[in-house]
């Protein structure tokens, strides 16, 4: 079966998705929705039409799986519940502290109009969050640590951006390595925020700003920057432009545990990622994933879900049977 795939949105993660559909022999790009000028929006895949977003009702039997590539701060809260009202949907949404919110919304529209969905798939939320769940379930007597980067956070870099005087900004999120490493070592430490994570900034100026008040500015930033240490690197236009596009992340999950009759004996169980391009491996994981969805559909096995929910052979394209053979 061949598995048809609708992407609304279409930033770095719609594009990642639509790379990704071209690894994935079951699956075939359909339509690109877009609340842009369809007319405005190049992809790249030959005779696929990018359709406006409000055309959407059209296509609903003939997409499959609709992937949501919006953004997860005013996007995906709106489009996801709605969009599962019509069709089988995914999406990418990371803000934790609202996904039981959000959770609740997709189920009470995808239930009432027979439709599955998934939400929070990716990375983190998504695979560090499968490696908290094995690591708490696997070890009940221990410690999780999860550590991101070296990577760009969009909303630190955002807010960076907001201060007076400042015409372009990047924030790498970095671990800190001894912490990292006592971790891997089993030595279970205590850490507080600023001892896992440091926050590289590199900022462009406008003409005749005041390099002293932006970086006292950044540094002091309650929630955002004052827990951390800071560092703030000033640089050209130009440099930013060469040094500073990439969309690299990764991170670190541990569980460090004790087991024994009297716990002595330390496990540590990691699970890391090394990413060149976060929106392109965040879209296999969600392409692996929308599999699931379309499976769960033709099951009838109507109603949100999340990673947790999710057998992990329904992630294959193989057979029960060959998975045994070959991956067991
Ligand atoms: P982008 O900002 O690149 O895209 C978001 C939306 O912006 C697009 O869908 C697009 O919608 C719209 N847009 C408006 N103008 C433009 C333009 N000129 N160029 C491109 N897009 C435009 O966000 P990302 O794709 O990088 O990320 C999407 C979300 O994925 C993030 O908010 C994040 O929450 C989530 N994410 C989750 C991860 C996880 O592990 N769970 C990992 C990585 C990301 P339209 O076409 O309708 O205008």
């Amino acid at each position: 079966m061949t598995i048809r795939i609708g992407i609304m949105g279409y930033g770095n993660l719609g594009r990642g998705i639509e790379n990704a559909i071209h690894d994935n022999p079951d699956m075939q790009l359909q339509a690109v929705f877009t609340r842009r000028n369809p007319d405005n929006v190049k992809i790249r895949t030959a005779g696929v039409p990018v359709v406006e977003a409000k055309d959407i009702e059209k296509w609903t039997d003939k997409i499959d799986v609709l992937v949501l590539a919006g953004g997860s701060a005013t996007d995906l809260p709106k489009q996801t519940p709605r969009y599962a009202e019509m069709f089988n949907v995914i999406d990418t949404f990371d803000t934790h502290a609202n996904i039981p919110q959000h959770f609740a919304e997709v189920d009470e529209a995808a239930r009432a109009n027979g439709k599955a969905a998934m939400i929070s798939v990716g990375w983190d939320p998504g695979l560090f969050s499968l490696a908290r769940l094995f690591g708490n379930c696997i070890l009940p007597n221990g410690s999780d640590y999860t550590f991101w980067g070296k990577g760009v956070s969009q909303g630190h870099s955002d807010a960076i951006r907001r201060i007076n005087g400042v015409k372009n900004a990047k924030q790498y999120t970095c671990p800190v390595e001894s912490a990292i490493t006592a971790v891997r070592n089993g030595e279970n430490p205590v850490l507080t925020t600023r001892q896992k994570h440091t926050r590289e900034c590199y900022v462009v100026l406008e003409e005749g700003a005041d390099a002293a008040y932006v970086e006292n500015q950044i540094k002091t930033m309650p929630n955002y920057f004052d827990e951390y240490d800071t560092t703030v690197h000033f640089i050209s236009e130009e440099e930013f432009n060469r040094n500073h596009q990439g969309l690299a992340h990764g991170g670190f999950v541990f569980r460090s545990g004790t087991t024994g009759v009297n716990g002595e004996h330390n496990h540590v169980m990691e699970f890391n990622l090394k990413l060149d391009s976060n929106p392109e491996f965040t879209a296999h994981v969600v392409l692996a994933y929308a599999r699931a969805v379309a499976r769960l559909a033709a099951e009838k096995s109507f109603g949100c879900k999340t990673v947790f929910d999710i057998a992990p052979a329904y992630l294959s394209p193989l057979s029960g049977e060959e998975l045994r053979k070959k991956m067991l």
